[in-house]
Order: C-alpha cells, then structure tokens, then sequence
C-alpha cells in the first residue's frame, strides 16, 4: 500500500470523545503545544535516544536535574512521573515507562499501564492538553500493529469517562507509524 506524503506536522485525522477530542498527527512531539507531553522514558529515567533524547536535547537540563532529584530510584514499567517542562513550549513533561516488547501475554497490559498513569496525572495536575508518543515501538521494539489499538483504546476510553481532559494528541514521527495509527482509530469502536 502507498502511503500518501504528509505535511511534517499538522492534523491529519481526528475523533469527537465525549466532550473530549484524539487527533494524529505527523510531527516532533517536542514542538507541540500541548500543556503535557508525554516522553517514552526507561525505568532509570536515564534518557537515552528516540524521543527521549529529543525532549531532553529540546527541554534543556533542568528536566535531567528535576528527574535525578525527584525519582533517584527510577520508575516502573507501566508508571510514569512528572517534571516541568524546561525550555519547551509545553508546561509538563509526563515521563512514561511502556514495556520492552518481549512477546508475552503481559505487554498489552504494561503499555495500556503507561498510558493510563499519564492520563491518571493529566487528570491529578489538572492538565486539559496532551500529546502522546508511540510508546514502546521504537528501541523497545513492540510493533505498531499491536501498539496502536492499545494505545488508542486506552486514551479513547479515558476521553469519554473524563470531561477534564480535552485534547488527547498523538504524535507520530513517520507516515509509516501515522498510517498504521490510522487505520487502528478507524476500527476504534
Ligand atoms: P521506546 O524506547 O519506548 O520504544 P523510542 O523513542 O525508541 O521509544 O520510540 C518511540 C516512538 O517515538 C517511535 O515511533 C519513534 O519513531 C518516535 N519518535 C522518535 N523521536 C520522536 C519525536 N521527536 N517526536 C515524536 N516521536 C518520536
């Protein structure tokens, strides 16, 4: 299947929640304008390449410093802590643990795990805009076909049961991942 060229950002596709709207869209997660942003962290909230690195790179050191001082112990696969967003446009950055693919019957649950803890903390902050990553479906290697549906179902049920957060954005960084995101938020029920 050919997949048309899309613009680097800007929305692509989009559904109606509740009160509450997903969209996907093309693009760098570290450019939104979203009041959260969610990283694909490791548990030794570390940094490390992907998206990870490109947050810290945008954000700048403080999110390194506030990550050290506030969680030495790290954080568990499927959890995920909050800093402040540095020298990003976005006021917080939610730092998610998604599982490394291991083909098990568990990673469903440990990717639907982190996103639901970024949700959880949108929800606690009082946070009304987020942007997510395909979490787990770079270096951690969980293929997006299984990724998607869990990551859309869980945000997509969230939306409806919580008026609070308006705007869930998913934003992948190649036509390939958007395409397969795609056709996973038209299959949504
Ligand atoms: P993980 O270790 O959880 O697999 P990765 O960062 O390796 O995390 O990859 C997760 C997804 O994020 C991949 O689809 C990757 O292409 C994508 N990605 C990498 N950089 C960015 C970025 N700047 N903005 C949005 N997505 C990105």
């Amino acid at each position: 299947m050919s997949v048309p060229a899309k613009p680097a950002s800007g929305p692509s596709a989009g559904k109606s929640l509740g009160t509450g709207r997903l969209e996907l869209v093309q693009g760098d997660i570290t450019q939104q304008d979203t009041e959260a942003i969610v990283n694909a962290a490791n548990r030794h909230l570390a940094g490390g390449g992907g998206v990870d690195g490109a947050i810290h790179r945008a954000g700048g050191p403080a999110i390194m410093q506030e990550l050290r001082a506030t969680y030495p112990q790290g954080c568990p696969t499927g959890s995920a802590v909050v800093t402040g967003g540095g020298r990003l446009k976005a006021k917080y950055v939610l730092h998610a643990v998604g599982p490394v693919y291991r083909g098990v019957p568990e990673d469903a649950g440990l990717l639907a795990d982190a996103y639901q803890a970024c949700l959880a903390l949108c929800t606690q902050l009082g946070i009304r805009s987020a942007a997510f990553p395909s979490i787990s479906t770079g270096v951690y290697g969980y293929p997006v076909e299984g990724a998607a549906p869990i990551a859309l179902r869980t945000v997509a049920d969230y939306l409806r049961a919580h008026p609070d957060l308006a705007l869930a954005r998913f934003v992948l960084f190649d036509a390939k991942t958007l395409a397969v995101y795609q056709r996973a938020l038209d299959a949504l029920p």
